[in-house]
């Protein structure tokens, strides 16, 4: 396959990825109805968000390895921002950065993605994770949106 065409088809992927992540989060934040019919479908619209949610993660850790558009740096660093900001505003290059150091010596100390010290421990590796990528620009970021989202809540009213 030629880089070209593993560009157009990567493109095209993350394209439709994140267009349905935003049309699933759109609709369910704005026009999914509070009804009894509307809770009940509210459980596979929310496994719909995260498996897409996964594609977005997916989509970035192409861009992270630069196979998403090969020998396109600046692309693949733009698309990655994109996944995984509209996810939860992280930052590109720290998780890009974290993540070569996760392959440079995955599984040990040095891996930022593992708890060396308890690695069968899920909550403990969990809460490490977390506060390891997510902070205060993401808290804000999101409360931001909430705000927004918010704000538009009153509007339609
Ligand atoms: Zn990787």
């Amino acid at each position: 396959m030629t880089a070209a065409r593993q560009t157009v088809i990567g493109l095209g992927l993350a394209a439709l990825i994140s267009g349905a992540w935003v049309a699933a989060h759109v609709w369910g934040v704005f026009f999914h109805p509070w009804s009894p019919v509307g809770l009940a479908l509210a459980v596979p619209l929310i496994a719909l968000q995260t498996w897409l949610g996964a594609g977005m993660f997916i989509v970035a850790h192409d861009a992270m390895h630069g196979s998403l558009a090969p020998g396109r740096p600046r692309v693949n660093r733009v698309v990655g921002q994109v996944a995984v900001g509209l996810y939860a505003a992280f930052p590109f290059g720290l998780l890009n950065a974290r993540h070569h150091e996760h392959h440079r010596s995955p599984g040990s100390a040095g891996d930022p993605d593992f708890h060396a010290e308890r690695p069968t421990s899920f909550w403990p590796w969990y809460a490490r994770f977390f506060r390891r990528y997510f902070g205060w620009r993401q808290l804000a970021c999101i409360l931001l949106v909430f705000a927004v989202y918010a704000l538009c809540w009153g509007l339609r009213r």
